[in-house]
């Protein structure tokens, strides 16, 4: 179930180091070693799957709520005003660790994050043909 070379298994064998700060039977969540903001935290699953599309979904279930009880303790404890959840799949979409994980990245007003993209409206024609692939029509 661990791969050899995933460090994050690495964590969950207790290899390398981690500030654990949440657990339960099927994940574990730490500390950020590279934090975008205050209190910044990864949640993964015990069992190794390299991402998003291979996780199963009892684990996917696991993380989100893990993720989700992170969310309310980064608000309640480190009085975040706000929360991003990320997962990038894939290393187009930035994924650096093959490792399902989840980012529970607490929000503060005046934290220095900005969103990675112009928001701009789009072509409606693009969008729609985005759509029909998507919806496999
Ligand atoms: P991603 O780029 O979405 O795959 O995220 C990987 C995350 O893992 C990055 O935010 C890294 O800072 C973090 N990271 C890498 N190695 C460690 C480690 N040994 N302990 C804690 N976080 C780590
Ligand atoms: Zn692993």
């Amino acid at each position: 179930m661990a791969e050899p070379e995933c460090i994050f298994c690495k964590i969950l064998a207790g290899e390398i180091p981690a500030t654990i700060v949440d657990e339960d039977e099927r994940t574990i969540a730490f500390m950020d070693i590279a934090p975008a903001t205050r209190g910044h935290a990864l949640v993964i699953p015990r069992a190794h799957s390299a991402d998003l599309l291979s996780v199963g979904p009892e684990d996917l279930r696991a993380v989100a709520l893990a993720a989700q009880r992170l969310a309310g303790r980064a608000k309640a404890r480190l009085r975040a005003d706000g929360v991003n959840l990320l997962n990038s799949c894939g290393r187009a979409a930035w994924q650096t660790v093959f490792h399902f994980h989840v980012h529970v990245i607490p929000r503060y007003e005046d934290d220095p994050l900005r969103l990675p993209w112009i928001p701009a409206a789009g072509d409606p024609a693009t969008i729609a043909a985005a759509a029909q692939e998507l919806t496999g029509g």
